[in-house]
């Protein structure tokens, strides 16, 4: 199981619509794809996922940082991940959706060297995963239809993007809510909020009656001490995502009791940063959700079997392959209500693209 060689390349795929969020609209999908090829011919696949709108990576940042280091890597044993892991530290590659793209693949390759799925390799665990959908930064009109059509297809959590003034947020939540009232509903921000407007943006929800199950990142990364005064005034629990990069960012939130609960995606940290810092929050005492960019089924299903090998996550949001107009992989455990059903993967993740 010895790595022979690494590649990548563009990963394009269209959009259904825009995925506004409050740092911009992202139109296009701009992935990349990372192949490993292993010296018995085992072949193993990653996904990276610039989202310029969420933290400026690019594409073209993407491929060259890759191509930077795939050498390194070449001759080493793909089931040793501490050490190829410490490889691509000594390279300076130490988070991001470089990282992700390139160690999702290794992942990949071992468990389909070793016929193994990729959630058996991570841990033990055999939790369900069952993703909400996010409804995006839209009028409130089209929010309620979303809300009411994602609810009938099975959808019982549902994601709203807000971070663009109290009023008209405050407004599409309470369509989503008209349109799906007994769903659950998570309020994310992306960091756009100050204090002052995210509490005005809570007590508009207290007026409509509505209590979101968790408040995502009202303010800027930096702000833990902002964060901590809006859970304490606001009383609506607080996820971590901008602000949580690292164990290190973890146990930093815990101090500040910033958080409640910090979002993991595979595009801020990788797998094994990632997998440190759920043990590091739930050791801390806080609460999981697991969360990504815009990506194709390919990395959100390695996402998905994080979730379930390691267990603990009450928010589960996994939704963007539904944004896609094409889907380019093959072997799709994501079922249209929102479920993973991850049984059927026997080796790695079970999703591979379309064209090799
Ligand atoms: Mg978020």
């Amino acid at each position: 199981m010895i790595v022979a060689r690494l590649s990548v390349r563009k990963l394009d795929v269209g959009m259904r619509e825009a995925f506004t969020i409050a740092g911009g609209a992202h139109t296009t999908v701009r992935n990349v794809l990372v192949g490993v090829v292993l010296t018995d011919g085992t072949q193993g696949w990653g996904e990276g996922a610039p989202m310029p709108a969420f933290n400026g990576e690019t594409q073209n940042g993407i491929l060259t940082a890759v191509r930077s280091v795939s050498s390194l890597l070449e001759g080493l044993p793909v089931d040793r991940p501490l050490l190829w892991g410490k490889k691509l530290d000594q390279a300076g590659l130490r988070a991001g959706s470089a990282r992700a793209a390139i160690e999702i693949a290794l992942f990949d390759a071992w468990g389909r060297a070793a016929r193994t799925p990729l959630c058996a390799l991570l841990g033990n665990g055999r939790a369900a995963v069952h993703s909400d959908v996010t409804v995006p930064i839209v009028d409130a009109a089209t929010a309620q239809r979303s809300a009411a059509r994602l609810w009938k297809r099975g959808t019982t959590t549902i994601k709203v993007k807000v971070g663009v003034d109290p009023e008209t947020d405050a407004d599409r939540m309470a369509a989503v809510h008209a349109g799906a009232p007994r769903a659950r509903l998570i309020a994310d921000a992306n960091a756009a909020y100050d204090k002052r407007s995210a509490l005005q943006f809570l007590l508009n929800l207290k007026q409509r009656r509505i209590r979101p199950a968790l408040f995502e990142q009202p303010l800027p990364a930096g702000s833990l001490k902002g964060l901590h005064a809006v859970w304490k005034e606001g009383g609506i629990p607080i996820a971590a995502d901008e602000s949580a990069c690292s164990a290190k960012d973890v146990v930093r939130i815990a101090r500040a009791d910033a958080a409640q609960v910090i979002n993991i995606k595979l595009m801020k940290s990788g797998i094994l940063e990632g997998r440190l810092m759920t043990e590091t929050a739930k050791a801390l005492g806080l609460g999981l959700m697991i969360g990504g960019l815009v990506e194709t089924r390919l990395s959100m299903t390695a996402a998905a079997h994080l979730a379930r090998a390691l267990g603990g996550f009450s928010f589960i949001d996994l939704d963007t392959p539904f944004f896609l107009s094409k889907d380019p992989m093959r072997g799709s455990p994501l079922r249209p209500d929102g479920r993973y059903s991850l049984d059927h993967a026997r080796a790695g993740i079970g999703v591979q693209p379309r064209q090799n």
